[in-house]
């Protein structure tokens, strides 16, 4: 059994690669996303972690920003963090991606040794039976929810859609160490700070002419200034 997984006990050589992905729209990355994925890399130590800009998504409305341009933003964002990658492939698709290929891609390059923990939001997690073939992510993947302030909170159960309920009764655990003891199936629910930041929130300010300083890092916000996204004028895509 495979259980330390603390960054400041070295690595054991006997357990899988554990690999983080965190999908998004990332339209655009803000600290919200970043904070999180430094407190889960924190608490687990993950191999590699990976964000992966979403190509079209097929639940919501396009992304206010070309696949291009949310992609810059990302590897902006994450230039200084040696802890961080970016992962493109899902934008480099043509037509609708899922995250289920993603993961099965994942499997295929690791050749089957990873272990992989898909990073998801609770607002994303409560409609993740609307995901393509979504009960096929827990054969390919543990889950890791964080709590988004404003959303219902997963530990509170009741509030669940039955399907989901079902799907995931036997599943819930708060011990990351169950990542390691299960190649996948398992949702670990990580308490990480509660950051009452959004993209939808940063596209609406720009919109108005307000400052999204502080929302995201300084480099992202002259990215979004130099090619006037989000403000509804000369929008090159
Ligand atoms: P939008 O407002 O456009 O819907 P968003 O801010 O929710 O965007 P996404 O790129 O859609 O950002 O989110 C990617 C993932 O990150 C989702 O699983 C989402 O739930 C999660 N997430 C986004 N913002 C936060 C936040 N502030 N705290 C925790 N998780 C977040």
């Amino acid at each position: 059994m495979y259980a330390d997984l603390s960054c400041s006990s070295g690595r054991s050589t006997e357990r899988p690669v554990l690999i983080g992905i965190y999908g998004g729209t990332f339209d655009p990355l803000h600290y919200g996303h970043l904070r999180v994925a430094e407190e889960l890399i924190d608490t687990i130590c993950f191999d590699q972690f990976f964000f992966v800009p979403a190509g079209e998504p097929r639940l919501r409305d396009s992304p206010g920003a070309s696949k291009h341009h949310r992609v810059r933003m990302v590897s902006l964002s994450i230039q200084n963090n040696t802890r961080f990658s970016m992962d493109d492939r899902e934008t480099k698709r043509s037509g609708v991606s899922t995250t289920v290929s993603t993961l099965q891609e994942y499997h295929q390059e690791y050749d089957g040794k990873a272990v992989l923990c898909f990073v998801i939001g609770a607002d994303a997690f409560v409609k993740i039976h609307c995901w393509h073939h979504w009960r096929e992510l827990f054969q390919l993947c543990h889950l890791i929810i964080v709590e988004r302030p404003g959303c219902i909170r997963v530990s509170d159960s009741t509030q669940l859609p039955q399907k989901i309920l079902s799907e995931c009764a036997s599943r819930w655990t708060t011990d990351p160490r169950d990542l390691v003891r299960h190649f996948s199936g398992m949702i670990y629910t990580a308490d990480t700070t509660l950051l009452d930041i959004s993209a939808t929130q940063i596209r609406s300010l720009v919109k108005t002419g307000k400052s999204i300083r502080y929302l995201l890092p300084d480099i992202t916000l002259d990215y979004i200034k130099t090619h006037n996204l989000y403000s509804g004028k000369n929008e090159f895509r």
